[in-house]
């Protein structure tokens, strides 16, 4: 496979893959359903980056969302619900080599997995983590989640969900460490993708907040801004998620905002007359922890079984 440079000179590839090296089995979510579009998107970020599939993995929770690793062709790993960060925490602890990616839902990461996602943040390993945020439970067929609307009628508030949602923007951007953190909506293919390979491209832990179509069972999340774009602010910077001018006319409000002006960014995600479009926050310098945690991977099991000898010879009495 060839490939040509800017200087119409030609890279030859030893391996070239194309999006059907990525493709995993036939996606099984509801027509309509937001999560088409960002499998789509990702498939085209692995392709453009031309991430060897056998040195990839993702990694899920439970959810509708959490049926991603099935339908990429890399390494996938399909667990617990709530504990899809820890588990990709555990995963580039020993294999800093490993691209990694986290699919996760509402329900998965902002509720049973809320612990794990405020330490999986400020720990900031390389890693994509995708928040497929509907508003709802779809799997288990419409339960209340952490960020369901007030008043959304769901099963277990038929009346109306009570408790004003939860923002899952202030509550990331006040963690210690936290280094990439965006929001897009599921409907805009390109702002999507850009938004996802900006994420990719980024060292640490990029949390990607996806607002997500779900056309079965919460229409009334995500419906309103679809249907009325001006209840969206698009971010612009230089330093922000690149936006060409398509993108731009189907966002009436727009702002300029630094992406390293973490007070703006937190300023932008608590105001709640206008949801943030783009790249909130970035930080490139901020600490990973695989930095540490991939120190000694190298040795043998017979240097690491000597070296804990050597440390507890020191006990000896
Ligand atoms: Fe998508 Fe909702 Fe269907 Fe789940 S229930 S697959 S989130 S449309």
């Amino acid at each position: 496979m060839f490939g040509l440079k800017a200087d119409w000179s030609l890279d030859v590839f030893e391996r070239y893959f194309t999006l059907g090296d990525y493709a995993g089995g036939e996606a099984r979510w509801c027509p309509g359903c937001g999560d088409f579009a960002v499998l789509n998107a990702t498939h085209r970020v692995l392709r453009d980056a031309q991430v060897e599939p056998e040195k990839s993995v993702f990694v899920s929770g439970i959810g509708c969302s959490s049926r991603m690793p099935h339908y990429v062709g890399t390494y996938g790993l399909h667990g617990l619900h709530g504990r899809a960060l820890p588990l990709a925490n555990g995963i580039k602890s020993r294999r800093p080599d490993l691209d990694v990616w986290v699919a996760t839902g509402d329900g998965d990461c902002f509720s049973i997995g809320a612990g794990p996602w405020i330490h999986a943040m400020r720990l900031n390993m390389d890693m994509v983590v995708l928040i497929f945020d509907n508003g709802i439970y779809g799997l288990t067929k419409k339960q209340t989640s952490p960020t369901t609307p007030t008043g959304m009628r769901t099963n277990t508030h038929p009346k109306g969900a009570l408790m004003p949602p939860l923002n899952p923007l202030t509550i990331t951007l006040g963690i210690t460490n936290i280094s990439f953190v965006a929001q897009v909506p599921d409907w805009n293919p390109p702002l999507l993708f850009e938004t996802i390979k900006a994420a990719h491209q980024h060292r640490g832990t990029s949390f990607v907040r996806v607002l997500q179509r779900c056309p079965v069972f919460s229409n009334e999340f995500s419906k309103p801004m679809q249907d009325n774009p001006e209840q969206m602010l698009l971010l612009t910077h230089a330093d922000g998620i690149p936006v060409d001018d398509a993108v731009k006319r189907v966002f009436p409000n727009q702002r300029e905002h630094d992406p390293s002006d973490w007070l703006g960014a937190m300023a932008l995600a608590r105001d709640t007359s206008m949801i943030p479009m783009g790249l909130l926050y970035r930080d490139p310098d901020a600490i990973v922890y695989e930095d540490f945690s991939a120190k000694g991977l190298e040795k043998t099991n017979e240097e690491k079984l000597a070296a804990i000898d050597k440390a507890l010879d020191k006990f000896a009495i």
